[in-house]
């Protein structure tokens, strides 16, 4: 980290031959569970994990921006009054939408100053740990300081939000970005999805001897799009049905009423949304009460849940959790979209390597590309470094 922190500013004066004013950093995320459930107004509980990106800053006496990224081969320039949706594209649509988005929310686009900002990072792309909401969030960290906004961490949530879903085009809740935002060093941040009410719960792998391991499959998201779209229909549709505006309105209790009014298939829909809100709110009151090593089997309901009633596992995912299941975890589950992407296993840290290699030695047997396997931490979210 500090070397890239050093590396990051030796590379922005090579780029824009002066040096930066600033660095910002913020983390990329793991959910540890609550899939599917943003959208229905409901309950998540993502960690902010020890993987960050980075953006370091310098304001411009006119008002251009000019942005680069060691991702991408050349720098992308523009004038602050051109900032709007339609004329972003591409990666840099994330941080310049995230300028536009601060427009949006009191930002005067026509008096603040230009800035150059130079992006590096340790968030893999496309792993399912939210690689763009800390490349967001790093950049409305950064602007919220040299513009002297005063926004407050949940606003930018709000702003890395409106930047994905309306500049990059990509319909997301507001999860990653309070994870990346509100996130605390060894703490999960419990998000209510519909009050936007966030409290810190803190963890306590470390002291409890547990390793959180994620395991990228490497299996591409080509799927998600539609998969994710019929997802949110089911549930739209469920909803209506039961006549409450969001499932969040959906108990436990009311699940045999809902099975009588439901046809199969919306029926198991709703069910993993229902029952998976309960294993936030459980896994939460498990945490304060009785320490993370009693979280296990609702982090292994939880996988269940998605892969038989959601539909959203593929067999790398159910192969990595069983197998770490199997061999010596306390829970595991997909974490994530679905149809692809990562898996997250709670282990003791004395089974950790028994555990990679189980995984290493399902994956060679069944013929699957083998995954990347690495542990995370839970970790302070954005803040300025320097
Ligand atoms: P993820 O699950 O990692 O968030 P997304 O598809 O949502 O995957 O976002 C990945 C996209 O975000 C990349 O394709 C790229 O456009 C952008 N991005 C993320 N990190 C960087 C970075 N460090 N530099 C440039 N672009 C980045
Ligand atoms: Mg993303």
């Amino acid at each position: 980290m500090t070397d890239l922190r050093d590396d990051v500013l030796d590379t922005f004066a090579e780029v824009f031959g002066r040096q930066a004013d600033g660095l910002w950093s913020a983390p990329g995320r793991v959910n540890l569970i609550g899939e599917h459930t943003d959208y229905n107004e409901g309950f998540v509980l993502p960690l902010a994990i020890n993987r960050r990106t980075i953006a370091a800053v310098a304001v411009r006496d006119d008002t251009r921006a000019r942005i680069g990224s060691s991702f991408a081969d050349e720098l992308v320039e523009i004038d602050l009054a051109e900032v709007h949706p339609e004329s972003l594209g591409g990666w840099a649509a994330y941080p310049l939408g995230v300028a536009w988005a601060l427009g949006r929310h009191g930002a005067d686009l026509a008096a603040v100053p230009g800035f150059d900002i130079l992006i590096d990072s340790t968030v893999p792309v496309g792993a399912g740990l939210s690689s763009s909401a800390a490349l967001e969030s790093s950049v409305a960290v950064a602007l919220n300081d040299i513009w002297q906004l005063g926004l407050t961490p949940a606003e930018l949530a709000s702003v890395g939000q409106l930047a994905e879903n309306v500049a990059v085009g990509a319909p997301t809740g507001i999860m990653d970005q309070s994870a990346s935002l509100l996130g605390r060093r060894d703490s999960a941040v419990f998000l209510d999805c519909r009050s936007l009410d966030a409290e810190i719960v803190p963890l306590g792998f470390e002291a409890a001897g547990l390793e959180l391991l994620v395991i990228d499959t490497g299996v591409s998201h080509a799927h998600a799009t539609g998969g994710y779209a019929a997802r949110r229909a089911s549930c739209e549709a469920g909803a209506r049905a039961l006549g409450v505006s969001s499932l969040r309105d959906v108990g436990v209790d009311d699940l045999p009423r809902a099975r009588e009014v439901l046809d199969d298939e919306t029926f198991r829909r709703v069910r993993h949304v229902v029952t998976e809100n309960q294993r936030v709110l459980d896994t939460v009151r498990a945490l304060r009460e009785l320490g993370p090593a009693s979280i296990g089997d609702l982090l292994d309901a939880s996988h269940r849940s998605m892969r038989d009633d959601f539909e959203i596992s593929v067999p790398e995912l159910d192969l990595a959790v069983e197998t770490a299941q199997n061999s010596g975890a306390v829970g595991a589950r997909m974490t994530g979209g679905g149809f692809g992407g990562s898996a997250i296993a709670l282990v003791p840290s004395a089974h950790v390597s028994r555990v990679l290699v189980s995984i290493d030695g399902a994956f060679a047997e069944h013929g699957f590309a083998q995954p990347d396997m690495f542990t995370v931490t839970a970790a302070d979210g954005a803040a300025r470094e320097k």
